[in-house]
Parts: structure tokens; C-alpha cells; sequence
């Protein structure tokens, strides 16, 4: 076998020590923050249906045409491995009860897209994501985005900013796309080539393109709002006071688009500096999903974990430094002593104190050694003599200084008494 062979998948990176406790971290403050809106986690496969995708992405997007890893089983059944996390939610709240069409659900896992690799764009990559279930209303889209900058404030990440536009409603979409053929129209031929198709597929993504002449041509043409009616406009305003009310800062943005077909009414971005051309930390938006003879309405938000961490490491790196020092380090003085050494690791483990043990036979310097690496502020050293007297020498790896205590002492001296 070459050495690519134990190589993983391009843009599917392991997520292995010290970085690992960092992403958990980040996940564990943010369950504490989905809580206190009311929300809580749904865990769907990781493999649906593939129509389960393209019906609710829709069928022209990217993500749907380029973008999907698709396989046909050993049953012939077309999968697709998930690109995102709101069609199978939203495949679940298809098959459960009424009182699913309001529920508050987030997910937190991988998602996987075929794309070109680049920083801060990987074809594994992990989302939290955020659905609240539920008719169009202005305020519920404000609490969404509310909720969304107090997980990056509980994450310590300043320096985002916040981008709004609205696709309206879905009598709009028509109009939309009809009024923007029309300013389109003699301007067809200077679009690159995607755009041209677009034109005919789906003429809103255009505005969407990375394209340099592509984008000087969308800014010249109308806001999508003004094909709209007033209701959405309405709409519109009214998400605007509420966030003004909250204070949260924000801009419009008249040519934000975002990518999938289901957005209806609000849709978000939100932006940081540190990421430079994958600038989008997350997406959200109002969306209308049709799953079988269910319509399900619901307002939600994406947020990529591994741009969070780049951000995050750009802002404020003490924040995210982590303290995996044990809480004790044990040497053992001679083998007899280490298996009874091992029971009292695990005593200690079951009051809760973070325990390390050398288990290696070495010399007494060579474990003290790497006691003092472990960075543990204290050692517990016992040898037979130690044993004999049913006590235990505890040192401060700070200081120096030690002492002989029995363990529910040395317990008290490390403030545990906590049972696990
Ligand atoms: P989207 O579902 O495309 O709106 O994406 C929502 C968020 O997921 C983005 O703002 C990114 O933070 C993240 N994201 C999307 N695609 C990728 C990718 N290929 N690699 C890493 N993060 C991604």
C-alpha cells in the first residue's frame, strides 16, 4: 500500500486531541444556550433518501446538482449521505404527530458536500443547527437570530457581522423571478456561462454569483423587494424594529439570495473577518417545505463548527485554551504496589478527581518526571512504607512540599467530594 493509503478522504479531516475537547466545549455551551430558548436536540441519520433532498433543496441548486455524495445501495435505493441538516428534520416532522409543526428542534453533526477543497471548506464538515417550527412571524424570526448571537457571545466571538434581505412570500417568488428575467433580458449574453443557464432554471441565483462581471451587472439591477407586495414588505419592516429593538446590529443586504429553494420571507448571513473568501460563518432562513402532503413552515439557522473554531482562533486565542492538566499524578514505588495503586486511581476517579497513574514500572525519578510534565499540581507517591502505614505522601508539585495523609484527606486537600 502507498502511504496515501492511510491518508483520509481529501477535505475529510479528523478532529483528534487537543482540538477535540475545544469542539466539545463549543458544543456543550451551546446546548446550554439551545436550552434556555427551549430547544432541544434531534439526532437524524446521516444517510436519507435522496429525493428527500432534491425535492426540498430543489432540483436546480448546487448543492442538489454538484454537490451531493449519491450512491445507490445494495437495493437499488438511491441515498444520499446528508449536504445539510434541515431536509431530514424536516423529513422527521413529515412522519410525526401535529404537534411537531411547532416544535423546537437543533441538530449538531456532520454534513457532507463534494466540493473543492480550500480553507474553511471541507467535504465533511459539522453544523449546529437551529429549526423553530412554526407559521410566518416577524418576531420568531428575531428570537432565531437573538438566540444565534448569544451562542457566539457565549463562544467569546466578536467581530461578526449580520446581513438581511427577504425572498418573500411564496406568491412573490413568481413575480420575483419574472421581474428579474425581464431587467435580465438584455443583458443575457455579457453572464458567464452557469449564469446563462440560470437565467432559464433558476434566474435568483444569479444573483448569488462569485463571478466579477456577474455581480457588477446584479448591482445595477433592482432590489428583489420591489417586485414584491406589500405584505412582504410589511413583513420585512417588521423583523427589522424587532432586531432594532433587541439591538442587534445588522444590514440589509438587497442582493443576499442564499442558495436553496425552500427560504421564504427572512434570510441571514452572518459574516466574519478572519475567514477572508469563505466568509460565512452561518446561514439561516424562513423556509416552506413541502414533504409529501405536509407543508411545514419553520425559520432555522446553519452555523459551520470548523469556521467558528478559525474565527474563534483568530480572536481570541486565550478564550479557547484549554486546561487538560489532571488533578493528581500517582507514582507507585516498586510493582507490588502498583495494582493497589491502580484501586486507588479508581477511587479517586469515582470522587471525581481527574487521576493519572504511571503504570510503567519506571524509576521513581522517571514517573515524578512525567508528574511534573503532566502539569498536575499535585503527586501522590506511595511505596511500601507508605502502604504499611495505610498513608500517602502528597506532594505539591509547585512548592515542593509534602506530607503524609490517609486518602479521605488527601480528598479534602483537593476540594473533591463529588460523586461520578
Ligand atoms: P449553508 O447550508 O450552505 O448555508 O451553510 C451554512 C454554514 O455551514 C456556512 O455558513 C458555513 O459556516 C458552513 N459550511 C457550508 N459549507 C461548508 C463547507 N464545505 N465546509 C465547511 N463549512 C461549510
Amino acid at each position: 500500500m502507498s502511504s496515501t493509503s492511510f491518508q483520509p478522504v481529501q477535505g475529510m479531516p479528523d478532529i483528534a486531541p487537543p482540538d477535540s475537547s475545544l469542539w466539545q466545549r463549543l458544543e456543550s455551551t451551546a446546548r446550554e444556550v439551545l436550552a434556555l430558548y427551549g430547544f432541544a436536540e434531534i439526532r437524524t441519520p446521516i444517510l436519507e433518501h435522496t429525493r428527500i433532498f432534491t425535492r426540498s433543496i430543489g432540483d436546480t441548486t448546487d448543492v442538489v446538482q454538484k454537490e451531493m455524495y449519491t450512491f445507490e445501495d445494495r437495493g437499488g435505493r438511491s441515498l444520499t449521505l446528508r449536504p445539510e441538516g434541515t431536509a431530514g428534520v424536516m423529513r422527521y416532522v413529515a412522519n410525526a404527530g401535529p404537534e411537531a409543526l411547532d416544535a423546537r428542534l437543533y441538530y449538531l453533526g456532520p454534513m457532507f458536500r463534494s466540493e473543492r477543497t480550500q480553507a474553511g471548506r471541507y467535504r465533511q464538515f459539522y453544523q449546529l443547527g437551529v429549526e423553530a417550527l412554526g407559521p410566518p412571524n416577524p418576531p420568531v424570526d428575531a428570537e432565531s437570530i437573538a438566540l444565534q448571537r448569544h451562542v457566539l457571545d457565549a463562544w467569546g466571538l466578536s467581530g461578526s457581522t449580520l446581513q438581511l434581505n427577504t425572498r418573500g412570500g411564496t406568491e412573490d417568488m413568481r413575480r420575483v423571478q419574472e421581474g428579474l428575467k425581464q431587467a435580465l433580458g438584455p443583458l443575457r449574453e455579457r453572464l458567464c456561462d452557469s449564469c446563462k443557464r440560470r437565467y432559464d432554471m433558476n434566474v435568483l441565483r444569479i444573483l448569488d454569483c462569485k463571478d466579477e462581471q456577474c455581480r457588477k451587472l446584479a448591482e445595477t439591477l433592482p432590489a428583489i423587494i420591489d417586485f414584491m407586495g406589500d405584505e412582504a414588505t410589511r413583513y420585512f419592516d417588521e423583523l427589522l424594529q424587532c432586531l432594532e429593538r433587541l439591538e442587534i446590529p445588522f444590514t440589509v443586504n438587497r442582493t443576499l439570495v442564499r442558495g436553496l429553494d425552500y427560504y421564504t420571507h427572512t434570510i441571514w448571513e452572518v459574516l466574519h473577518p478572519a475567514l477572508g473568501a469563505q466568509d460565512s460563518l452561518s446561514g439561516g432562513g424562513r423556509y416552506h417545505i413541502t414533504m409529501g402532503n405536509k407543508k411545514i413552515e419553520g425559520v432555522g439557522f446553519a452555523m459551520g463548527l470548523e469556521r467558528i473554531i478559525v474565527a474563534l482562533r483568530n480572536v481570541d486565542l486565550e478564550a479557547m485554551e484549554s486546561d487538560e492538566r489532571p488533578d493528581l499524578f500517582i507514582v507507585s514505588h516498586g510493582r507490588e504496589i502498583v495494582a493497589e495503586n491502580l484501586l486507588v486511581a479508581q477511587l479517586l476517579r469515582q470522587k471525581g478527581v481527574a487521576c493519572r497513574i504511571d503504570l510503567s514500572l519506571r524509576s521513581i525519578k522517571a514517573q515524578m518526571r512525567a508528574a511534573n510534565r503532566s502539569g498536575a499540581p499535585y503527586a501522590l507517591i506511595r511505596g511500601e512504607l507508605e502502604m504499611e502505614k495505610g498513608l500517602f505522601l502528597l506532594k505539591n508539585m509547585e512548592d515542593g512540599s509534602q506530607e503524609e495523609l490517609v486518602l479521605a484527606d488527601v480528598l479534602k486537600k483537593l476540594g473533591r467530594t463529588r460523586d461520578i
